[in-house]
């Protein structure tokens, strides 16, 4: 079975962008479907898989350890790893129809009967207010969830956080995070995630700032490549710590293992080389006795690669849904997306299991 074409669709969500859908077809006759959401650039992606385009045309559909080596190269950035692991993840759907069997089959069988998912619900709070961001968290919780994540540090960084209005824009941060809260109550389980934006002593500050809200975890206080700093905040630190979301590839996890300053790590199947790539991180991270939760804040193709992946990963934790972003996003995937309270039945039919809505892709069809 060879790559017959290939083709990007472009969707627009909310305030928050686009989501981008590979589409690969075979010369015998099957449409196998990825997504490349959230490269940082989609014009570049839409360019880099144009000209990959010519190269992927007549390559056999299981090369996927030859076409890794050609199109992720250590070197190469987000915006090339995106687009090879959108085919990576439209190469297993294909592989999946054309053997009759689920994904998650193909990739080892499953350990769980479901997925269990956290709501990252930043995505849909367009009003920044925390009561207004509160209230997401509490639509979150009574639609089923029990775990809830925000990324509450709105223009924070360490390097202002003593200037007026970067302590305004920090207490405006905890603020969000105590109407969260006090929203859903105490049951629930509540991860705050702050991107990168502190350094290890203000990380250290915030940390503590946030012990009354009893947080599940903490996300990338510091960032992923620096180790030593993660180390640092982890020491004293009463909470779990994760990072890991925007490394590509299985070397770059090393370090962050070996530090033994996580407990657990994030990857993300759509930057960091699809799904085979995504199984060896979980498979090094299970070496170290951690476990893995995959970066999943896009659309409905990604979270199914992801979620047929985690299904068959002994040392998975929980995977990240991001709730409340557009109200056709089940049915843009001919309702494959199975969520009951906060878990996630994954489809049976053949590959991911997902037909793409064609009236729904052109209405919300965007030019890039
Ligand atoms: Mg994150």
């Amino acid at each position: 079975m060879n790559i017959a074409d290939l083709t990007v669709h472009a969707v627009h969500v909310n305030h928050r962008g686009n989501w981008l859908f590979v589409r690969v077809r075979t010369d015998n006759g099957l449409v196998g479907h990825g997504e490349a959401s959230h490269s940082t650039a989609d014009h570049l992606l839409v360019a880099t898989l144009a000209r990959a385009r010519s190269r992927l045309i007549g390559r056999d559909t299981s090369d996927l350890e030859a076409l890794f080596l050609e199109m992720a190269r250590p070197n190469a950035g987000m915006v090339a790893w995106t687009a090879f692991s959108a085919v990576e993840q439209a190469l297993w759907d294909l592989a999946g129809q054309a053997a009759g069997a689920p994904v998650y089959q193909l990739l080892g069988g499953r350990c769980l009967p479901r997925i269990r998912l956290y709501a990252n619900v930043n995505r849909a709070a367009a009003n920044r207010d925390p009561l207004a961001y509160a209230e997401r968290a509490r639509e979150a919780v009574e639609a089923g969830f029990r775990a809830v994540k925000c990324a509450p540090f709105d223009d924070v960084s360490w390097k202002t956080l003593d200037d007026p209005e970067g302590r305004r824009a920090y207490e405006r941060g905890l603020e969000r995070v105590r109407r969260i809260r006090e929203a859903i109550g105490d049951e629930v389980a509540l991860s705050v995630d702050c991107h990168n934006r502190f350094d290890v002593p203000t990380a250290r500050r915030a940390a503590k700032d946030l012990e009354p809200f009893r947080l599940y975890w903490l996300e990338a206080p510091v960032p992923p490549w620096d180790p030593a700093g993660l180390a640092q905040v982890k020491a004293g630190l009463n909470t779990r710590l994760v990072a890991g979301e925007e490394l590509l590839g299985r070397a770059a996890y090393l370090p962050l293992l070996a530090s033994r300053a996580l407990d657990v790590i994030m990857f993300d199947v759509k930057h960091t080389g699809g799904l085979l790539e995504s199984k060896k991180i979980a498979a090094l991270a299970e070496a170290h006795q951690t476990p893995v939760s995959p970066h999943s804040p896009a659309g409905p193709v990604a979270h199914l690669a992801a979620a047929h992946l985690c299904a068959t990963l002994p040392n998975f934790l929980n995977l990240e849904y991001a709730w409340g972003e557009a109200p056709w996003r089940n049915d843009l995937v001919g309702g494959a997306e199975d969520i009951r309270d906060g878990y996630l039945t994954l489809p049976e039919k053949p590959g991911l299991g997902l037909a793409l809505d064609e009236k729904l892709l052109a209405a919300h069809a965007v030019e890039l």
